[in-house]
């Protein structure tokens, strides 16, 4: 097992999924991007693997509690990796996520102070940030 690959491994296996090639893969070109990848980079990155294959794999990671949804809008889904508070039950994900509207990038930011929103007679379960604007290399 040579270092390259045993960040995917172990996260796999800690999920109790098989470290099938695909998966493998997608969990690297994710942690290698610098921000949220989009989904038209993984499938270029991974285009020797047909469609539905490289869907289902971004459909277990997703439920497994790997990767979530930074952003989604109607030319791209974006995909990062969670954190150690995600499970394969759930996803508990405390941070916002930034679209830079300048290089399109999308990040995953720590909230420096959680943010609770309550609505009359309505249960809240999640709160989603998303923000836009320009991000730290663009913002100059
Ligand atoms: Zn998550
Ligand atoms: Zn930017
Ligand atoms: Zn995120």
């Amino acid at each position: 097992m040579s270092n390259e690959t045993s960040f995917p491994k172990n996260l796999l296996s800690a999920r109790n999924l098989k470290a099938t090639s695909t998966r493998i893969k997608v969990l690297q070109l994710i942690q290698d991007y610098q921000s949220a990848m989009p989904y038209s980079k993984i499938q270029l990155e991974l285009n020797q693997t047909d469609r539905i294959t490289l869907y289902r794999t971004i459909q277990t990671l997703l439920e497994k509690g790997i990767i979530h949804k930074a952003l989604s809008n109607n030319e791209d889904t974006y995909y990062a990796l969670c954190g150690t508070t995600c499970s394969t039950k759930s996803h508990d994900h405390k941070h916002a996520h930034f679209k830079c509207t300048q290089c399109d990038s999308v990040s995953c930011v720590p909230l420096s102070q959680e943010v609770a929103i309550s609505l009359p007679h309505f249960k809240v379960d999640r709160v989603n940030i998303h923000l836009t604007g320009l991000c730290e290399s663009c913002y100059v």
